[in-house]
């Protein structure tokens, strides 16, 4: 049996590739020193990976995006970005202000580039894998070449199709459509195995994690097509991940040497391999170690599953389940956290350490057998309860979820309290946090100013922009949320039975990193967390100031989270803290709370079959926490526009108002409505892309609210960004928010 390990972060443990990038964009390095500086990074990740793994692949430190990298290396360069010209071209793609699409990668954090496909001719470009694969030769490195096979690549493209009515941006749905790319892009993935079987590669390792979403039999006949024609030269392993593969009879019939399959997000693969067994002739890669939770194994049940599944095949290979790169670097440096914590984490250097453990112990290697022993009995043990948490979720009822009167009859009382005008205006919640604030913030973190000083510092930063929003006419307001970092580590931080790290990065995208905070035990509020900062801004004006929560679902969502409880768990104990809060916000007066959950959608499964079960613990957690007084006005906010797959859901969840992305599409979200008979809640339309440093213009802006009227009565519309400020400079931020009201006031002039 050997260990394969892959997806190994390329962030590094001092966010050395964040720095690399970012001080080459700001031009504080040559194109060759930022390349030297790339291949260090590379060299000292192929050690740890030596140091632990048999088998380890290479490609896989891509400067921006896989996906990039894989539709640069086919050739798909749209014509906006041609000529290519190397890493120019590369980064114009990736965030030239004409970048291609960034969307969420499968159910996870990462974030890809959509490949835009103009014609279905593809031809080599860039050979990345046989450079990399050339690199590590050089250096006496042996390594399994890796990339994105074509089958996924093409389920993630969009065909670009000029029509009559101009250009239409769409999946590859059609099968003869799909058939013929797939046929010529496997022209230059034959081009590509070639090459390296010539260079002396003995096996790929192709990733196609497409084949764990639910596929049409036509869909799985041309994946059967593909690797017949891809079959040859060398031996081919096919990594799925985060998912069971959709078909796994059709899926063991592919003609490659070696099968890879996810045994940890759920059991249907290895219910399958137990009752339709596994072909002979080829190898299985085990993904036994869970590669999106920072959990250690309890490795004595690891080593027992791989001597049953040595039963089924002799030729194993034990791996992560997915790529590593969801999980902080390592565990060195987080020393802060407590010692019965600690003993459970893996982070992915001791991901590959455990492995290795699981390797040395099926040889019979005592002292490793002991250590799994140790380690069985560690992560056992159980710590962070609270009775209390556990009594009160057991108990909850249907009321519970459930507000006391129906919406029609809330917004009656609301808008008694409230008085707001047509078009009410409102923002998402930050405003831009300047090097000040992070200046204070750092200053307090690292003990130069004490509490008082900081809290003096944000209430004058509160008192400001409360005045600004005056000044400037909006009429629910905010207070800026400048005491916030990152919206779930704020929450985290504050919330017992959650952990934050120091060190934890993780990459978002690009050069973006953020740390998800880890979820260990039962969770529950030691005092109130936003009351303070909200209480004071209101105090200050006599318009609604907006109280400001992140919601369970998107708490849990981006979070590692235990494993010891079911989600839908740990969602109530997250929503119960929560809505102690808004309980204490209301008796504090506040009229209008905010409930966001950016992170809704993404959480759920990749399989339609699996989304009831998800949606249906996550609107209940969303109305746990939400069940406010009925005069008390809930708004959610969700930025993303995959609306129309989810609207009957969210629908479900029962808040007074949602706010929207709505400039991006230009409204075209608002058509999601429509395809809802009946609905009655209030809409914030996002008319302001925050995502951009452009001024929107009134007539822009005024054209999405047009569009929306087609849909929905005027009564439901509020206006606002399109999420918070944050990001934006106040240089950017004033002028936008200026035209925003008027917008507002000129449309009420005209109805
Ligand atoms: N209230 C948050 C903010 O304004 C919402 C952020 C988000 O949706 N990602 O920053
Ligand atoms: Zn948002």
């Amino acid at each position: 049996m050997q260990t394969l390990a892959y997806g190994f972060p390329k962030l590094g443990k001092q966010r050395e590739f964040k720095r690399l990038l970012e001080s080459f964009w700001k031009g504080g390095l040559s194109e060759e020193e930022f390349y030297q500086g790339i291949e260090d990074l590379k060299l000292k990740r192929a050690e740890v990976y030596q140091a632990n793994v048999d088998l380890f692949p290479s490609n896989e430190v891509s400067l921006y995006d896989f996906i990039l990298d894989t539709a640069i290396m086919v050739g798909a360069i749209p014509g906006r970005f041609q000529p290519y010209q190397g890493l120019k071209t590369y980064f114009e793609m990736a965030k030239g202000k004409q970048a291609l699409e960034l969307t969420k990668w499968f159910n996870t954090n990462y974030h890809y580039l959509v490949p835009e496909i103009e014609k279905l001719e593809f031809s080599l470009l860039e050979n990345f894998p046989l450079k990399d694969f050339l690199f590590y030769q050089k250096h006496g490195i042996d390594t399994f070449p890796k990339f994105i096979g074509p089958f996924t690549f093409l389920k993630l493209a969009k065909l670009i199709k000029p029509s009559a009515e101009g250009i239409k941006v769409e999946k590859i749905n059609e099968p003869k459509v799909f058939e013929e790319a797939l046929e010529r892009l496997n022209l230059v993935y034959q081009e590509v195995l070639k090459s390296l079987a010539k260079a002396g590669a003995k096996t790929v390792l192709i990733e196609e994690p497409g084949l764990v979403m639910d596929l049409e039999p036509w869909e799985w006949s041309l994946v059967k097509k593909s690797y017949e024609a891809l079959s040859g030269d060398i031996d081919l392993w096919i990594l799925t991940y985060y998912d069971s593969v959709s078909d796994y009879s059709s899926f063991i019939e592919l003609p490659v040497k070696g099968l890879g399959m996810d045994l940890v997000s759920n059991q249907e693969n290895l219910a399958n391999l137990k009752v339709v067994g596994f072909p002979k002739d080829k190898v299985l890669i085990a993904g036994i170690i869970n590669g999106r939770q920072v959990w250690k194994a309890k490795l004595e049940d690891k080593l027992r599953e791989v001597e049953n599944l040595l039963q089924f095949t002799q030729d194993l290979v034990i791996a992560n389940s997915c790529p590593l790169f969801h999980l902080p670097v390592s565990l060195v440096g987080e020393d802060h956290l407590p010692a019965e914590l600690t003993n459970k984490l893996s982070f992915a250097e001791e991901k590959l350490e455990e492995l290795k453990l699981i390797k040395r112990g099926l040889e019979g290697d005592q002292e490793a057998l002991n250590l799994i022993a140790d380690i069985q009995r560690k992560v056992q043990i159980s710590f962070g309860q609270k009775e209390e948490i556990n009594k009160r979720v057991s108990q909850l009822t249907e009321e519970d979820f459930t507000r006391g009167i129906p919406y029609s009859e809330r917004i009656k009382l609301q808008q008694k309290r409230l008085k707001l005008p047509l078009f009410p205006t409102t923002t998402i919640g930050s405003f831009p946090q300047t090097e000040e604030v992070r200046a204070a913030r750092a200053k307090f973190n690292k003990g130069e100013i004490s509490f008082e000083e900081y809290q003096r510092f944000i209430k004058q930063k509160i008192a400001e922009v409360i005045k600004l929003q005056e000044d400037l006419g909006l009429d629910v307001l905010v207070h800026g949320e400048f005491e916030r970092t990152d919206m779930v580590e704020f929450f985290a931080q504050k919330l017992e039975g959650i952990a934050t790290t120091k060190q934890g990065w993780v990459l978002s995208y690009g050069s973006r990193v953020y740390r998800p905070p880890i979820i260990f035990g039962d969770v529950w509020r030691k005092a109130p967390m936003t009351l303070e900062e909200i209480n004071y801004a209101q105090s200050l004006t006599s318009k609604p100031v907006k109280g400001m929560l992140t919601g369970p679902v998107t708490i849990l969502n981006w979070s590692f989270y235990r494993e010891d409880l079911p989600k839908e768990q740990i969602a109530y104990q997250i929503a119960l803290a929560l809505l102690d809060e808004v309980k204490d916000l209301e008796r504090a007066g506040i009229k209008i709370i905010q409930i966001d959950e950016p992170a809704f959608r993404e959480g759920a499964p990749i399989k339609r079959k699996d989304w009831d079960q998800y949606f249906s613990w996550a609107i209940k957690a969303f109305r746990l926490c939400a069940k406010a007084n009925p005069e008390t006005q809930i708004h959610t906010h969700m930025c993303y526009s995959e609306f129309n797959e989810i609207i009957s859901y969210i629908a479900q969840m029962d808040f007074d108002v949602i706010s929207i992305e709505a400039s991006r599409s230009k409204g075209e979200i608002i058509e999601a409505f429509e395809t809802f008979p009946g609905w009655d809640r209030q809409v914030g339309l996002g008319v302001y892309d925050i995502h951009s440093p452009n001024l929107p213009t009134k007539e822009e802006m005024k054209e999405i609210v047009r569009r929306a009227l087609r849909i929905l009565p005027k009564e439901l519309l509020w206006i606002n960004p399109d999420c918070g400020l944050k990001t934006r400079r106040w240089e950017e931020v004033i002028p936008a928010l200026r035209n925003l009201v008027e917008v507002a006031k000129e449309l009420r002039q005209q109805f």
